[in-house]
């Protein structure tokens, strides 16, 4: 695709097909993309100088590698986003530290007055399994809309008196120390596939916040539109895949010995993997893994 011009500031239109507006003004919009799922496929095979094949052997190709962790070839796609999003989700995007990133400059631009305005329900209850989570329950009705009416009261004073230091001719690096987390920032971020769908394992889970989860949800929007094989393979192997621990691993394993049930398995497996049109092969090696992975004795 082509690049496309920046348009600073500017919430983008819900109609815009490069932008999905998240949270109150902020957006993700893709830029710029390098490469496809073809991409991918390319530089797998550059290794014995063969190019594409058919979609299906693609397909299989791109489960195995990222089945696999081969991931040099996911590094060939690249995704550069202009994103708006507030200064608490930036500060958590940016310990991502594998991609280029170009920040709007507080010290060169005066901040605009565009502040992420919590709305009642947006006063979650803090977790009490997870003690750096929230509750998907909210504050009580009238104190959170109490809360709501009061950050936003706080930020508009906030910025009434980073207005006031900007005009009595205060540097703006010094001017725009006492503003909250709340306003807003813009990035350019630039950053490759395997990387990229770190940062949306990470982002998209249940156990980031929310407001970064509406980010990473909207530029997985345009991952799966632009590579949907590895898309739907990193469903597979990682987004939706479990880790198991080594005594987790064991006890179903010694299971599945008890109760007789390898055989079950293998034969359910086996149909799974034929209903999606694997190969014998494939088929083969895949109940050879699954055995492994669950410690087969
Ligand atoms: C739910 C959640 C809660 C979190 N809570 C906290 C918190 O309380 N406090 C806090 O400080 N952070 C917190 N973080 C941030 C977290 O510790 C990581 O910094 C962040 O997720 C980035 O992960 P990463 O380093 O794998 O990613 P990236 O920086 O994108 O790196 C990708 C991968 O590249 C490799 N890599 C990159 N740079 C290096 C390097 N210099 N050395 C070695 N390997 C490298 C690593 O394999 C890494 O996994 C949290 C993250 C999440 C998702």
């Amino acid at each position: 695709m082509s690049e496309i011009e920046p348009e600073s500031h500017t919430p983008p239109a819900n109609t815009d097909d490069n932008s999905i507006r998240c949270l109150d003004h902020g957006f993700v919009r893709l830029v710029d993309v390098m490469g496809n799922d073809q991409s991918i496929v390319q530089s797998a095979r550059v290794s014995y100088g063969k190019g594409t094949k058919n979609v299906r052997a693609d397909r299989g190709l791109i489960r195995y590698l990222m089945k696999h962790q081969h991931t040099t070839p996911f590094e060939m796609v690249e995704f550069k986003f202009h994103v708006k999003c507030p200064i608490f989700v930036a500060r958590q995007w940016i310990r991502h530290r594998t991609a280029n990133v170009n920040e709007i400059s507080g010290r060169y631009s005066v901040m605009e007055d565009t502040f992420w305005e919590p709305r009642p329900e947006d006063f979650r209850l803090q977790g009490s399994s997870n003690r750096q989570g929230s509750s998907s329950e909210s504050v009580d009705n009238s104190k959170s809309s109490e809360l709501s009416e009061q950050f936003k009261a706080d930020q508009r004073l906030l910025y009434k008196h980073y207005e006031e230091a900007i005009a009595a001719g205060t540097a703006r690096e010094v001017a725009r120390v006492n503003l909250p987390l709340s306003l807003y920032t813009e990035w350019y971020w630039k950053c490759d596939l395997h990387n990229l769908l770190h940062f949306l394992r990470l982002r998209m889970d249940a156990h980031a916040q929310l407001e970064i989860r509406v980010f990473a949800d909207a530029m997985a929007t345009f991952v799966k539109q632009y590579c949907p094989i590895a898309w739907e393979a990193f469903e597979e192997f990682s987004l939706n895949a479990a880790k198991l621990a080594c005594s987790e691993r064991n006890l179903i394993s010694q299971l599945l010995t008890e109760h007789k049930l390898w055989d079950e398995l293998e034969k359910r497996r086996t149909a799974q993997l034929q209903e999606d049109g694997a190969s014998e092969s494939t088929v083969r090696r895949e109940i050879e893994e699954l055995c492994q992975t669950l410690n087969k004795e």
